[in-house]
Protein backbone atom coordinates (compact mmCIF):
# COMPACT_ATOMS: atom_id res chain seq x y z
CA UNK A 1 0.00 0.00 0.00
CA UNK A 2 1.11 3.78 -0.73
CA UNK A 3 0.64 6.44 1.98
CA UNK A 4 -1.49 8.99 0.88
CA UNK A 5 0.33 11.73 -0.20
CA UNK A 6 -2.08 14.42 0.40
CA UNK A 7 -3.71 15.81 3.38
CA UNK A 8 -7.05 14.72 3.98
CA UNK A 9 -8.11 18.70 4.01
CA UNK A 10 -5.83 19.02 0.61
CA UNK A 11 -7.32 15.99 -0.13
CA UNK A 12 -10.77 17.48 0.39
CA UNK A 13 -10.27 21.01 -0.84
CA UNK A 14 -9.28 19.22 -4.22
CA UNK A 15 -12.00 17.52 -4.55
CA UNK A 16 -14.00 20.34 -4.29
CA UNK A 17 -12.75 21.92 -6.58
CA UNK A 18 -13.40 19.63 -9.28
CA UNK A 19 -16.93 18.75 -8.28
CA UNK A 20 -17.19 22.75 -8.54
CA UNK A 21 -16.07 23.06 -12.23
CA UNK A 22 -17.45 22.30 -15.48
CA UNK A 23 -15.27 23.94 -17.97
CA UNK A 24 -12.06 22.77 -17.37
CA UNK A 25 -8.55 23.44 -19.44
CA UNK A 26 -5.73 21.15 -18.67
CA UNK A 27 -2.83 22.23 -19.49
CA UNK A 28 1.30 21.07 -18.99
CA UNK A 29 4.59 23.35 -19.90
CA UNK A 30 5.93 24.73 -23.42
CA UNK A 31 7.61 21.87 -25.49
CA UNK A 32 5.37 19.15 -24.43
CA UNK A 33 7.66 15.68 -23.14
CA UNK A 34 6.32 12.06 -21.99
CA UNK A 35 5.42 13.55 -18.59
CA UNK A 36 4.05 16.41 -19.27
CA UNK A 37 1.59 14.52 -22.51
CA UNK A 38 1.21 11.74 -20.39
CA UNK A 39 -0.47 14.21 -17.25
CA UNK A 40 -2.17 16.17 -19.15
CA UNK A 41 -4.23 13.18 -20.95
CA UNK A 42 -4.75 10.86 -17.74
CA UNK A 43 -6.37 13.78 -15.86
CA UNK A 44 -8.45 14.81 -19.08
CA UNK A 45 -9.22 10.66 -19.02
CA UNK A 46 -10.23 11.09 -15.66
CA UNK A 47 -12.35 13.90 -15.84
CA UNK A 48 -14.28 12.88 -18.76
CA UNK A 49 -14.81 9.66 -17.12
CA UNK A 50 -16.07 12.43 -14.10
CA UNK A 51 -18.82 13.87 -16.83
CA UNK A 52 -16.75 17.09 -17.19
CA UNK A 53 -16.37 19.52 -20.20
CA UNK A 54 -12.11 18.81 -20.26
CA UNK A 55 -10.22 20.67 -22.92
CA UNK A 56 -6.59 19.26 -22.79
CA UNK A 57 -4.63 22.24 -24.74
CA UNK A 58 -0.87 22.37 -24.63
CA UNK A 59 1.65 25.38 -25.56
CA UNK A 60 2.56 24.42 -29.40
CA UNK A 61 3.11 21.10 -31.02
CA UNK A 62 4.22 18.02 -29.15
CA UNK A 63 6.78 15.23 -30.59
CA UNK A 64 5.43 12.45 -32.88
CA UNK A 65 6.22 9.47 -30.88
CA UNK A 66 3.67 10.64 -28.24
CA UNK A 67 0.82 10.39 -30.68
CA UNK A 68 0.00 7.46 -30.30
CA UNK A 69 -1.44 7.72 -26.86
CA UNK A 70 -5.15 7.50 -26.18
CA UNK A 71 -6.70 10.56 -26.81
CA UNK A 72 -3.77 12.32 -28.11
CA UNK A 73 -6.36 13.31 -31.20
CA UNK A 74 -8.43 15.65 -28.81
CA UNK A 75 -5.13 17.49 -27.74
CA UNK A 76 -5.62 21.39 -29.30
CA UNK A 77 -2.14 23.03 -29.68
CA UNK A 78 -2.43 26.68 -28.06
CA UNK A 79 -0.17 28.68 -30.57
CA UNK A 80 -1.71 26.73 -33.60
CA UNK A 81 -5.17 27.96 -32.85
CA UNK A 82 -4.75 30.95 -30.71
CA UNK A 83 -7.73 33.21 -31.96
CA UNK A 84 -9.82 30.54 -31.63
CA UNK A 85 -8.63 28.96 -28.02
CA UNK A 86 -7.84 32.22 -26.33
CA UNK A 87 -11.63 32.85 -25.73
CA UNK A 88 -11.54 29.30 -24.29
CA UNK A 89 -9.07 29.69 -21.84
CA UNK A 90 -10.43 32.65 -20.68
CA UNK A 91 -13.96 30.80 -19.89
CA UNK A 92 -13.08 28.27 -18.11
CA UNK A 93 -13.88 28.00 -14.22
CA UNK A 94 -10.67 25.64 -13.77
CA UNK A 95 -7.19 25.53 -15.46
CA UNK A 96 -4.92 22.39 -14.24
CA UNK A 97 -1.67 22.97 -14.56
CA UNK A 98 0.58 20.07 -14.80
CA UNK A 99 4.56 19.31 -14.85
CA UNK A 100 5.46 23.13 -14.70
CA UNK A 101 6.32 25.33 -11.51
CA UNK A 102 5.50 28.76 -12.96
CA UNK A 103 3.74 30.57 -16.11
CA UNK A 104 6.72 31.63 -17.83
CA UNK A 105 6.67 27.86 -19.51
CA UNK A 106 3.33 28.55 -20.73
CA UNK A 107 5.16 30.81 -23.61
CA UNK A 108 2.63 32.12 -25.68
CA UNK A 109 -0.29 30.62 -23.53
CA UNK A 110 0.60 32.62 -20.13
CA UNK A 111 -1.60 36.01 -20.87
CA UNK A 112 -5.06 34.14 -21.52
CA UNK A 113 -4.02 31.71 -18.64
CA UNK A 114 -3.04 34.39 -15.90
CA UNK A 115 -6.04 36.74 -17.07
CA UNK A 116 -8.95 34.29 -16.58
CA UNK A 117 -10.75 34.31 -14.33
CA UNK A 118 -10.32 30.33 -13.68
CA UNK A 119 -9.19 28.81 -10.40
CA UNK A 120 -6.16 27.22 -10.99
CA UNK A 121 -4.31 24.00 -9.82
CA UNK A 122 -0.95 22.88 -10.09
CA UNK A 123 0.46 19.50 -10.12
CA UNK A 124 4.12 19.52 -10.24
CA UNK A 125 7.54 17.82 -9.25
CA UNK A 126 9.69 20.69 -10.12
CA UNK A 127 11.89 22.96 -7.73
CA UNK A 128 10.77 26.15 -6.59
CA UNK A 129 6.91 26.36 -7.70
CA UNK A 130 5.97 30.16 -8.47
CA UNK A 131 2.90 30.93 -6.75
CA UNK A 132 -0.26 31.14 -8.68
CA UNK A 133 -2.71 28.75 -7.88
CA UNK A 134 -5.50 28.21 -5.46
CA UNK A 135 -4.68 24.87 -4.76
CA UNK A 136 -1.01 23.12 -5.30
CA UNK A 137 1.00 20.12 -4.82
CA UNK A 138 4.47 20.10 -5.55
CA UNK A 139 6.76 17.19 -5.03
CA UNK A 140 10.35 17.04 -6.00
CA UNK A 141 10.98 13.70 -4.58
CA UNK A 142 8.48 12.16 -7.49
CA UNK A 143 10.01 10.47 -10.07
CA UNK A 144 7.39 12.36 -12.93
CA UNK A 145 4.58 14.20 -12.52
CA UNK A 146 2.49 11.24 -13.67
CA UNK A 147 3.74 9.44 -10.64
CA UNK A 148 2.25 11.91 -8.62
CA UNK A 149 -0.76 11.96 -10.55
CA UNK A 150 -1.27 8.53 -9.84
CA UNK A 151 -0.93 8.99 -6.19
CA UNK A 152 -3.24 11.78 -5.93
CA UNK A 153 -6.26 10.26 -8.06
CA UNK A 154 -5.53 6.84 -6.88
CA UNK A 155 -5.82 8.88 -2.98
CA UNK A 156 -9.04 10.54 -4.68
CA UNK A 157 -11.26 7.47 -5.93
CA UNK A 158 -8.97 4.42 -5.38
CA UNK A 159 -7.66 2.47 -7.96
CA UNK A 160 -10.70 0.30 -9.11
CA UNK A 161 -11.92 2.76 -11.54
CA UNK A 162 -9.41 3.82 -13.07
CA UNK A 163 -9.05 3.16 -17.07
CA UNK A 164 -6.81 1.68 -19.00
CA UNK A 165 -6.33 5.09 -20.86
CA UNK A 166 -5.57 6.64 -17.63
CA UNK A 167 -2.98 3.87 -16.78
CA UNK A 168 -1.27 3.68 -20.34
CA UNK A 169 -0.97 7.61 -20.05
CA UNK A 170 0.41 7.41 -16.61
CA UNK A 171 2.83 4.44 -16.84
CA UNK A 172 4.23 6.59 -20.17
CA UNK A 173 5.16 9.60 -18.32
CA UNK A 174 7.04 7.34 -15.40
CA UNK A 175 8.65 5.65 -18.15
CA UNK A 176 10.14 8.92 -19.91
CA UNK A 177 10.47 10.56 -16.68
CA UNK A 178 12.93 8.55 -15.49
CA UNK A 179 14.86 6.86 -18.55
CA UNK A 180 13.04 3.83 -18.63
CA UNK A 181 13.54 3.61 -14.60
CA UNK A 182 17.61 4.30 -15.12
CA UNK A 183 17.64 7.53 -13.41
CA UNK A 184 15.37 9.37 -10.71
CA UNK A 185 13.80 5.72 -9.93
CA UNK A 186 15.20 4.16 -6.69
CA UNK A 187 12.34 4.23 -4.71
CA UNK A 188 10.42 0.94 -4.08
CA UNK A 189 6.77 2.80 -4.66
CA UNK A 190 7.39 3.25 -8.31
CA UNK A 191 7.77 -0.34 -9.07
CA UNK A 192 4.63 -0.68 -6.70
CA UNK A 193 2.77 1.71 -8.70
CA UNK A 194 3.96 -0.09 -12.15
CA UNK A 195 2.63 -3.45 -10.97
CA UNK A 196 -0.83 -1.72 -10.03
CA UNK A 197 -0.93 0.22 -13.47
CA UNK A 198 -0.39 -3.35 -15.23
CA UNK A 199 -3.32 -4.91 -13.44
CA UNK A 200 -5.11 -2.05 -16.05
CA UNK A 201 -4.37 -3.88 -19.28
CA UNK A 202 -1.18 -2.20 -20.49
CA UNK A 203 1.27 -3.40 -22.43
CA UNK A 204 4.64 -1.67 -21.33
CA UNK A 205 6.66 -3.20 -23.35
CA UNK A 206 4.24 -2.12 -26.62
CA UNK A 207 4.43 1.57 -24.77
CA UNK A 208 8.36 1.39 -24.75
CA UNK A 209 8.86 0.34 -28.62
CA UNK A 210 6.17 3.49 -29.37
CA UNK A 211 8.09 5.81 -27.90
CA UNK A 212 11.40 4.76 -28.34
CA UNK A 213 11.44 2.62 -31.31
CA UNK A 214 9.64 5.24 -33.87
CA UNK A 215 12.38 7.04 -34.93
CA UNK A 216 12.89 8.24 -38.75
CA UNK A 217 16.15 7.26 -40.37
CA UNK A 218 16.97 10.66 -40.62
CA UNK A 219 16.95 11.03 -37.31
CA UNK A 220 19.59 8.42 -36.53
CA UNK A 221 21.91 9.76 -39.22
CA UNK A 222 21.74 12.60 -37.69
CA UNK A 223 22.55 11.21 -34.25
CA UNK A 224 25.62 9.57 -36.00
CA UNK A 225 27.15 12.48 -37.24
CA UNK A 226 26.26 14.75 -34.01
CA UNK A 227 28.19 11.71 -32.33
CA UNK A 228 31.12 11.71 -34.99
CA UNK A 229 31.24 14.58 -36.23
CA UNK A 230 29.95 17.40 -33.18
CA UNK A 231 30.52 15.46 -29.89
CA UNK A 232 33.35 17.71 -28.01
CA UNK A 233 34.71 15.47 -24.73
CA UNK A 234 36.11 17.33 -22.10
CA UNK A 235 37.97 14.63 -20.30
CA UNK A 236 39.63 16.89 -17.81
CA UNK A 237 35.88 17.83 -16.73
CA UNK A 238 34.22 14.62 -17.22
CA UNK A 239 32.10 16.14 -19.50
CA UNK A 240 30.85 16.63 -23.14
CA UNK A 241 29.43 19.03 -24.97
CA UNK A 242 26.96 18.46 -28.53
CA UNK A 243 26.06 21.83 -30.86
CA UNK A 244 23.42 21.78 -33.35
CA UNK A 245 22.79 24.61 -36.01
CA UNK A 246 19.86 25.27 -37.38
CA UNK A 247 21.01 24.61 -41.00
CA UNK A 248 22.20 21.29 -39.39
CA UNK A 249 18.91 20.35 -38.62
CA UNK A 250 17.71 20.97 -41.92
CA UNK A 251 20.22 19.31 -43.42
CA UNK A 252 18.43 16.03 -41.70
CA UNK A 253 15.37 17.46 -42.12
CA UNK A 254 14.95 17.67 -38.77
CA UNK A 255 11.65 17.28 -36.93
CA UNK A 256 10.66 18.16 -33.04
CA UNK A 257 11.34 15.37 -30.69
CA UNK A 258 14.14 14.28 -33.19
CA UNK A 259 16.84 15.29 -30.82
CA UNK A 260 15.06 13.71 -27.46
CA UNK A 261 17.57 11.99 -25.59
CA UNK A 262 20.89 12.96 -27.68
CA UNK A 263 21.60 14.90 -24.76
CA UNK A 264 21.73 11.71 -22.55
CA UNK A 265 24.10 9.58 -24.34
CA UNK A 266 27.32 10.84 -23.54
CA UNK A 267 27.31 9.82 -20.22
CA UNK A 268 27.77 6.67 -21.29
CA UNK A 269 31.36 7.62 -21.21
CA UNK A 270 33.49 6.07 -18.54
CA UNK A 271 33.73 8.60 -15.99
CA UNK A 272 31.21 11.02 -17.79
CA UNK A 273 29.14 13.61 -15.21
CA UNK A 274 27.81 16.10 -17.55
CA UNK A 275 26.77 16.01 -20.98
CA UNK A 276 25.79 19.82 -22.83
CA UNK A 277 23.51 19.75 -25.62
CA UNK A 278 22.84 23.27 -27.39
CA UNK A 279 20.89 23.65 -30.18
CA UNK A 280 18.99 26.31 -32.35
CA UNK A 281 15.75 26.65 -31.88
CA UNK A 282 13.72 26.54 -35.07
CA UNK A 283 10.65 28.89 -34.24
CA UNK A 284 12.10 31.72 -31.87
CA UNK A 285 15.87 32.81 -31.85
CA UNK A 286 17.33 31.13 -29.06
CA UNK A 287 19.38 28.42 -28.24
CA UNK A 288 17.84 25.64 -25.97
CA UNK A 289 20.23 24.18 -23.47
CA UNK A 290 20.27 20.94 -22.56
CA UNK A 291 22.17 19.49 -19.13
CA UNK A 292 22.34 15.63 -17.95
CA UNK A 293 24.60 14.38 -14.95
CA UNK A 294 25.47 11.36 -12.65
CA UNK A 295 25.57 11.25 -9.24
CA UNK A 296 25.37 14.27 -7.41
CA UNK A 297 26.54 17.07 -10.18
CA UNK A 298 24.20 20.00 -9.76
CA UNK A 299 22.76 20.40 -13.48
CA UNK A 300 20.01 23.17 -11.85
CA UNK A 301 23.10 24.75 -10.33
CA UNK A 302 24.95 25.24 -13.57
CA UNK A 303 21.67 26.28 -15.58
CA UNK A 304 20.50 28.83 -13.25
CA UNK A 305 23.56 30.81 -12.95
CA UNK A 306 25.03 30.28 -16.72
CA UNK A 307 21.82 29.63 -18.88
CA UNK A 308 18.75 31.11 -17.69
CA UNK A 309 16.86 27.98 -16.45
CA UNK A 310 16.74 25.50 -13.94
CA UNK A 311 15.09 21.99 -13.35
CA UNK A 312 16.66 18.98 -11.50
CA UNK A 313 19.67 18.09 -9.92
CA UNK A 314 20.11 15.35 -12.30
CA UNK A 315 18.56 17.05 -15.65
CA UNK A 316 18.06 20.81 -16.43
CA UNK A 317 17.26 23.27 -19.25
CA UNK A 318 18.19 26.95 -20.06
CA UNK A 319 17.67 28.98 -23.01
CA UNK A 320 20.19 31.92 -24.68
CA UNK A 321 20.21 34.27 -26.92
CA UNK A 322 23.51 34.50 -28.79
CA UNK A 323 25.30 32.99 -31.37
CA UNK A 324 26.47 29.43 -31.18
CA UNK A 325 30.02 30.28 -30.84
CA UNK A 326 29.55 32.26 -27.67
CA UNK A 327 27.05 29.76 -26.11
CA UNK A 328 29.63 27.19 -26.93
CA UNK A 329 32.28 29.84 -24.77
CA UNK A 330 29.81 29.63 -21.84
CA UNK A 331 29.32 26.58 -21.79
CA UNK A 332 33.50 26.25 -21.20
CA UNK A 333 33.63 28.83 -18.78
CA UNK A 334 30.91 27.18 -16.53
CA UNK A 335 33.10 23.58 -17.36
CA UNK A 336 35.75 25.86 -15.33
CA UNK A 337 33.79 27.68 -12.70
CA UNK A 338 32.23 23.97 -11.80
CA UNK A 339 35.27 22.10 -12.26
CA UNK A 340 35.82 21.52 -8.65
CA UNK A 341 32.24 19.39 -8.34
CA UNK A 342 33.50 17.87 -12.32
CA UNK A 343 36.59 16.31 -10.98
CA UNK A 344 34.81 15.35 -7.83
CA UNK A 345 34.88 11.69 -6.54
P1 LIG B 1 15.26 19.41 -21.32
O1 LIG B 1 16.75 19.29 -21.36
O2 LIG B 1 14.60 18.09 -21.50
O3 LIG B 1 14.75 20.50 -22.22
O4 LIG B 1 14.89 19.89 -19.86
C1 LIG B 1 15.21 19.13 -18.74
C2 LIG B 1 14.58 19.75 -17.52
O5 LIG B 1 15.15 21.02 -17.30
C3 LIG B 1 13.08 20.00 -17.65
O6 LIG B 1 12.36 18.92 -17.16
C4 LIG B 1 12.87 21.22 -16.80
O7 LIG B 1 12.79 20.83 -15.44
C5 LIG B 1 14.19 21.95 -16.89
N1 LIG B 1 14.18 23.05 -17.87
C6 LIG B 1 14.36 22.96 -19.21
N2 LIG B 1 14.35 24.17 -19.77
C7 LIG B 1 14.15 25.06 -18.79
C8 LIG B 1 14.06 26.49 -18.76
O8 LIG B 1 14.16 27.18 -19.77
N3 LIG B 1 13.84 27.03 -17.53
C9 LIG B 1 13.76 26.30 -16.40
N4 LIG B 1 13.56 26.92 -15.25
N5 LIG B 1 13.85 24.96 -16.39
C10 LIG B 1 14.05 24.34 -17.57
MN1 LIG C 1 8.23 15.83 -15.58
Amino acid sequence: MLNHLLSADDAERLRALLDESEHIVVTCHVSPDGDAMGAVLAFSHYLWRKGKDALPIVPNIFPDFLKWMPGAERVRIYDKHEAELAPVVGAADLIVCLDFNSPERLLGMKKPVMESAARKIMVDHHLDPADFCQWAVSRQDMSSTCELLYRILVQLDGLEPMSYEEAACLYTGMMTDTGCFSYNSNRSDIYHIVGQLLTKGIDKDKIYRNVFYSYSAERFRLLGYMLYVKLENFPEYNASLMTLTRQEQKMFSHKKGDTEGFVNIPLQIQGARLSVFLREDTERPVIRVSLRSVDDFPCNAMAAEFFNGGGHLNAAGGELACSMDEAGDLVRKALKKYAPLLKGQ
